[in-house]
């Protein structure tokens, strides 16, 4: 029996083979696996996860506490895979439009993006590649998960809108309750690196995913309407921009990473 598993930000699901999806607030991914392990026959563990993944192992994750996490040698018995929960839904989309240069960007805790250029899947030489949630926008008065304080995830982001809250001690919860400053830099970080995955991957298809983005569809026409303010124009040539079609699109991707 196979266990696939997508720790998110916020929320964790998993599935037992293709039997029903299941969302826990569970965040210990130990304390879930033990569970799991001593109730099923479980021989493949597929993990789709919020954090920096290299060769399987986990190495941080700046929205869930966590240090470097080598799951293979935890539980020598079975077989374990690890990816990136962007990098896993871009396996999927590549999958569902057949489509092998597709980036997505996912905005729900943190911003992220997975990228699949000429059929491969990008990485970089240290499985960080494409890690747009902390390239620099301006500077926030306090830091992101990554130790820096000018990260784009610190204005556009689920935790963004959080932290901003905190800091001002204002009552907003949601993208459309933000104060008009705090709206309107959400949208550039948000059309900035967008933008910017567009003209470094020239890809064929630009795919919206993540908590922020399914309760703000509005997003996605914004960016279709504004990218050609900041992307190169020709990497605009042809260009799709979508929402996703797909619901669980880390937790599928999750099971194309053998
Ligand atoms: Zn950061």
């Amino acid at each position: 029996m196979n266990l696939y598993i997508d720790i998110g930000g916020t929320n964790t699901r998993f599935q037992l083979d293709n039997n029903e999806v299941i969302y826990t607030k569970e965040r210990d991914i130990i304390s879930l696996l033990d569970r799991l392990i001593a109730q099923y026959p479980i021989q493949g563990v597929y993990i789709s996860f919020a954090g920096q993944v290299r060769d399987n192992i986990i190495y941080s994750a700046p929205n869930i506490k966590i240090d470097k996490l080598d799951l293979n040698a935890l539980y020598p018995d079975i077989k374990f895979r690890v990816e990136n929960d962007v990098n896993c839904a871009v396996l999927a989309q590549s999958d569902y439009y057949s489509c092998g240069d597709i980036v997505a960007l996912y905005i729900g805790t943190g911003i992220g993006a997975g990228v699949i250029s000429n059929n491969q899947l990008i990485k970089g030489s240290r499985g960080v590649a494409t890690e747009i949630g902390h390239i620099p926008f301006r500077e926030a008065p306090f830091v992101c998960g990554c130790g820096k304080d000018n990260c784009v995830e610190l204005f556009c982001s689920g935790g963004a809108i959080k932290k901003w809250a905190e800091y001002l001690n204002g009552d907003f919860q949601k993208l459309d309750e933000l104060p008009k400053d705090l709206y309107h830099n959400f949208l550039e970080a948000f059309l900035y690196s967008a933008s910017i995955l567009v003209t470094l991957f020239n890809p064929k298809i630009l795919v919206l995913g993540g908590g922020v983005v399914e309760s703000n569809s509005f997003l996605v026409e914004y960016l279709q309407k504004n990218i050609s303010k900041y992307a190169f124009g020709a990497s605009l040539d042809g260009l799709e921009i979508v929402q996703t079609r797909l619901d669980n699109a880390p937790l599928l991707g999750c099971k194309m990473t053998i």
